[in-house]
């Protein structure tokens, strides 16, 4: 049987938060079987628990950010992108502020935390929710969608005019059948324009973003020394990006999705519109391991 997977002990971590550019100190703790991923901020006075959950994303304009009672975690979609890449299905999230630390700005560190706390099968079977129809949300020229698949595919295509990004490969598509997210996907760093971030600094934004937590570029190239992870690193971080704000959907997917030009918000609206069709989703879980689609047990089972 595919099962539930956890953490199997805690483990801590500190930085900054991309917008807010407030210090925050995180612990992720095992959960039991069937809580999925819980925030909790322990530093109101009585804390509060919000669940990673697609419909408490009350802000995507530049982050995920969930809202619950009036009370925010930001930047979800880094950690989820990870803990979805490692298969976990429970854990607690404590933060003592309101933003998740950007950390070098991609999903690299979280995993390597994860993989430090190790991970433990529990009891329950896995439940994964597979897509059994076509569901699609457009906005202007952007559109993402969800459709049946024997596993799970992401396929992207962004259209930035910039001399760097327009020589980079602007449309990718990865099979988790047969791609490994630590190796292909988990490395690559949120990216933004050098104009772009002066101007979120003067409207309060983007105050802990920096040459050591983004790919920052002017209108000629890439200003960070060390140059890029992957030459198409860009269009690797929305798959990231993709793959965490997917993971709201309440557990791991098996389906295929396809998105042109998406971000935060479509990708929210995307998985509210699946789950407010009761047509579009089943769950399922798999008995026999060998039941499951391929690369889906290797996924599940994935550590390193
Ligand atoms: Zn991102």
């Amino acid at each position: 049987m595919l099962r539930q997977r956890t953490l199997k002990s805690l483990v801590r971590a500190s930085g900054v938060g991309l917008h807010t550019g407030q210090k925050v100190r995180i612990a992720l703790r095992p959960a039991p079987p069937d809580t999925g991923i819980v925030f909790r901020r322990v530093d109101l006075p009585s804390p509060v628990d919000i669940p990673a959950r697609a419909g408490l994303v009350g802000e995507a304009r530049l982050a995920s950010t969930l809202v619950k009672d009036g009370v925010k975690v930001h930047t979800v979609e880094h950690l989820m992108s990870a803990l979805s890449g490692l298969g976990i299905d429970n854990a607690f999230v404590d933060l003592d502020a309101a933003e998740l630390p950007i950390m070098d700005g991609s999903a690299s560190p979280y995993a390597l935390l994860l993989q430090q706390a190790g991970l433990e099968e529990q009891a329950a079977p896995k439940r994964f929710l597979r897509v059994k129809k076509l569901v699609e949300v457009k906005e202007g020229d952007k559109w993402a969608r969800l459709e049946p698949y024997a596993g799970f595919r992401l396929s992207f295509s962004i259209e930035f005019r910039h001399p760097v990004i327009e020589r980079s490969t602007q449309s990718v598509t990865v099979d988790f059948a047969e791609t490994s997210y630590l190796k292909e996907i988990a490395r690559a760093r949120t990216f933004g324009f050098m104009q772009e971030v002066e101007d979120l600094k003067g409207s309060g934004l983007a105050l802990g973003g920096g040459l050591d937590n983004a790919v920052v570029l002017d209108e000629y190239g890439v200003l960070n020394s060390e140059g890029l992870r992957f030459a198409d690193e860009f269009i690797r971080h929305k798959l990231l990006d993709a793959i965490g704000d997917l993971y709201l959907i309440g557990g791991p997917l098996l389906g295929a999705f396809t998105a042109h030009k998406s971000g935060h918000a479509l990708n929210n609206r995307l998985v509210r519109a699946a789950l407010a069709d009761s047509a579009a989703l089943e769950t399922v879980v798999f008995e026999r391991a060998e039941e499951a689609p391929a690369g889906i047990a290797r996924l599940a089972a994935q550590s390193n």
